[in-house]
């Protein structure tokens, strides 16, 4: 059983999700009326204030391949293939993300992903998508989305059921759902802020333009990304108040201060980082928990809208596009909106709670474990364990950001075991070759069952 073709959808937030799912709904038969707050990107140069770039890994291109959209992404693609970790003395090591040609991840400008979803979304003739309108409430009471025209200015309802919220992680929908007390909100701010600095072209060049560059300072870190035109969009991630805080650079010369002595060899690379530092906006990171995610067949909260997470597993479009996948694959067999809604949250909470938690655990690991000698064994170490049992080991990074056909949540449960079991073995000693021994034999028989279909080609 299906929904019939031509039954009519709305989508609030043509982002990233939104866009994707139009796509994917819109090839299914549906008729999709999508509404976007901002200018139409297609004509205007994207706002500011937002990430400039992110890593899009397996489980997006996936999502992106199933849509038939990837083929006009890759042109868009940067591969990074590991993280190159810059110490305070201005030394440089490749840490690589996996161990195969194909386990790399990639670097991709927003505001020209967002733009190639919408061209694509906008090519069917069955979705209809108009900017400049902001969603101010759902109003399930009287059964209507409320907008403002960002050009008039003038208000006007629309009739709600069915919607789906794709409006990101301060989401309008989420909000008014909250207040009529029909969805609980729990947001979790976390006490560091970001800042994005531009490396531009002319300097960028010093950087491996195929890594994500990190310098982690324990409780703090910068990071980079590559763009197309040979620029880096570096983000600082650094507690809000505090003595080493935003709050604390105040001033121009405290801003270069700090970076000369934390961040001595990033700091020629922005000419003009005063500037910037005022010019441009700091950000909040947090992790958004809602509770359900949708009133019965009426409206869906699907991406950040439902379950932001912070960035620091590079997944939150990831799991997004996720989402998206998931309701397409389940639309294929539901027939109406109520069921769709209920399955899709059934089957994507433990999984999107999963990696809420391995983000949260991922900024430890960035800003200070990089660093750590018995971190970088233990890495070591995981990997010789996949070369020699690649049915039964993968470390918990390449699961999360190689291997889609692994839930997150199953990757967080394999994870777990296999920490307790790395962390047995390095006390065990013998470095790298702890993996050949009998130990590592025995202990991983016997904890970690094998992986239906886990293993890719090559790994030997
Ligand atoms: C600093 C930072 C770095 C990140 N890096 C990564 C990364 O490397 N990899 C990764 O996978 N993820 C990353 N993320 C997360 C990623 O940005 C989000 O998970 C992703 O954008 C979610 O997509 P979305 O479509 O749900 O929301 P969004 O992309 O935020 O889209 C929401 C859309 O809704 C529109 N909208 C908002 N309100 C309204 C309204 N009231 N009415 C109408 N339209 C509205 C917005 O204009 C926007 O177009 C990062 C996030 C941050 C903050």
């Amino acid at each position: 059983m299906r929904l019939p073709a031509g039954a009519h959808i709305n989508i609030v937030g043509a982002g990233l999700a939104g866009a994707l799912l139009a796509v994917l709904l819109a090839r299914r038969g549906l008729a999709v009326a999508l509404y976007e707050r901002r200018a139409d990107p297609r004509q205007t140069q994207p706002e500011r204030g937002r990430s400039i770039n992110l890593a899009l890994a397996a489980r997006g291109m996936r999502a992106l391949e199933r849509a038939a959209v990837l083929e006009s992404v890759r042109p868009l693609l940067i591969p990074m293939r590991g993280r190159m970790v810059h110490d305070r003395s201005g030394a440089a090591a490749l840490q690589p993300y996996g161990q195969r040609e194909h386990e790399v991840i990639y670097s991709v400008g927003r505001a020209d992903l967002n733009r190639v979803l919408i061209e694509a979304a906008a090519r069917h003739a069955n979705v209809s998508v108009r900017f400049n309108q902001q969603c101010l409430r759902a109003d399930l009471a009287a059964g209507h989305l409320s907008f403002r025209e960002g050009v008039s200015g003038g208000e006007y309802q629309l009739p709600l059921a069915p919607t789906i919220a794709t409006d990101g992680a301060g989401s309008a929908i989420r909000t008014s759902l909250a207040a009529a007390e029909l969805v609980s909100v729990r947001e979790e701010w976390l006490d560091h802020d970001y800042k994005e600095l531009t490396i531009p072209a002319a300097s960028g060049g010093a950087l491996e333009r195929h890594a994500l560059h990190i310098w982690p300072r324990g409780g703090f870190m910068l990071i980079a990304l590559p763009n197309t035109d040979g620029s880096f969009t570096a983000t600082l991630f650094l507690a809000r108040a505090g003595p080493r805080s935003f709050a604390a650079l105040a001033t121009p010369q405290a801003v270069q201060e700090f970076f000369r002595s934390e961040f001595a060899d990033a700091l020629p690379l922005v000419p003009d980082l005063a500037a910037q530092f005022a010019a441009h906006p700091q950000g909040q990171l947090g992790t958004v928990y809602t509770m359900p995610w949708h009133v019965g067949g009426e409206v869906l909260l699907l991406g950040d809208a439902a379950h932001a997470i912070v960035p620091f597993h590079g997944q939150g479009m990831n799991a997004a596009f996720e989402d998206c996948a998931e309701l397409d694959a389940l639309l294929a067999s539901t027939a109406e909106w109520e069921e769709l809604f209920t399955r899709f949250e059934e089957s994507r909470r433990p999984n999107t709670a999963a990696i809420a938690q391995m983000a949260l655990e991922n900024y430890l690991e960035m800003r200070d474990a990089v660093l750590d000698a018995g971190f970088v064994r233990r890495k070591a170490l995981a990997m010789a364990l996949e070369r020699r049992f690649p049915e039964r080991f993968i470390p918990r990074y390449s699961m999360v950001m190689f291997h889609p056909e692994i839930p997150y949540a199953e990757a967080q449960r394999r994870g777990a075991l296999q920490e307790q079991l790395l962390q047995e073995l390095d006390q065990a000693g013998g470095g790298d070759a702890a993996a050949d021994s009998p130990l590592a034999e025995r202990l991983i028989r016997e904890r970690l069952a094998p992986l239906a279909g886990a293993v890719a080609p090559g790994v030997r």
